[in-house]
């Protein structure tokens, strides 16, 4: 499971996977945002409105969920448990809140950080998004800064020096034998 900051390229490095080794099965989740230009329903996510989402909550359907700036992500469970029942790894991309939910879910499931080559870098990249207020950007700094505090809690960290290398290094670990003791 791939979590780490906003704004370090979490999208971007599963959009590489997806084109470098479409062998591997990466969970598509369910979002109450509205699609962006380009993102296709049922590839970038499944776009369901709040009753939806409340009903898939009110029915074991996810295996995590979490509100993420004024909308709510969550992990259908049924396609998941249906990949990981066939031997294969599944690879998800969620934020932190619902990285913690999956480790106390599945302790067993293996959590990978995606860190920025550096705070600057970070700063630049959550600045050059684009055209966010000044405030706006502080509180995702802070937010930004709180989420590094976290890598920690993770069982390995890959850093984002370059898209293509840490999409390598990621499915490198998603097929590799767990290590020893877990
Ligand atoms: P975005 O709106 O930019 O696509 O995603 C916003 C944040 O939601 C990103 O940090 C992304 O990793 C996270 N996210 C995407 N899908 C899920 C999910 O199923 N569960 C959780 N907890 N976070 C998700």
């Amino acid at each position: 499971m791939l979590s780490g900051p906003s704004g370090v390229g979490k999208g971007t490095v599963v959009a590489e996977v997806r084109r470098r080794h479409p062998e591997v099965w990466v969970s598509v989740s369910v979002t109450t945002r509205a699609a962006r230009p380009g993102e296709v329903d049922g590839e970038h996510y499944w776009f369901v409105d709040d009753e939806y989402f409340d009903w898939l909550i009110a029915n074991d359907g996810l295996l995590e969920w979490a509100e993420y700036a004024g909308n709510r992500y969550g992990t259908p469970v049924a396609p998941v448990e249906e990949q990981l029942a066939s031997g294969a790894p599944a690879l998800l991309e969620i934020e932190l809140q619902g990285a913690r939910q999956v480790r106390s879910r599945a302790p067993e499931a293996q959590l990978v950080f995606l860190a920025p080559p550096s705070w600057a870098e970070l700063v630049s990249r959550l600045a050059g998004r684009g055209t966010e207020h000044p405030d706006v950007q502080e509180r995702r700094l802070a937010l930004a800064q709180a989420e590094l505090d976290a890598s920690g809690e993770f069982d390995v960290v890959v850093v984002n020096d370059d898209v293509a290398r840490a999409a390598d290094e990621l499915v490198g670990l998603l097929t590799a034998p767990p290590p020893a003791g877990r």
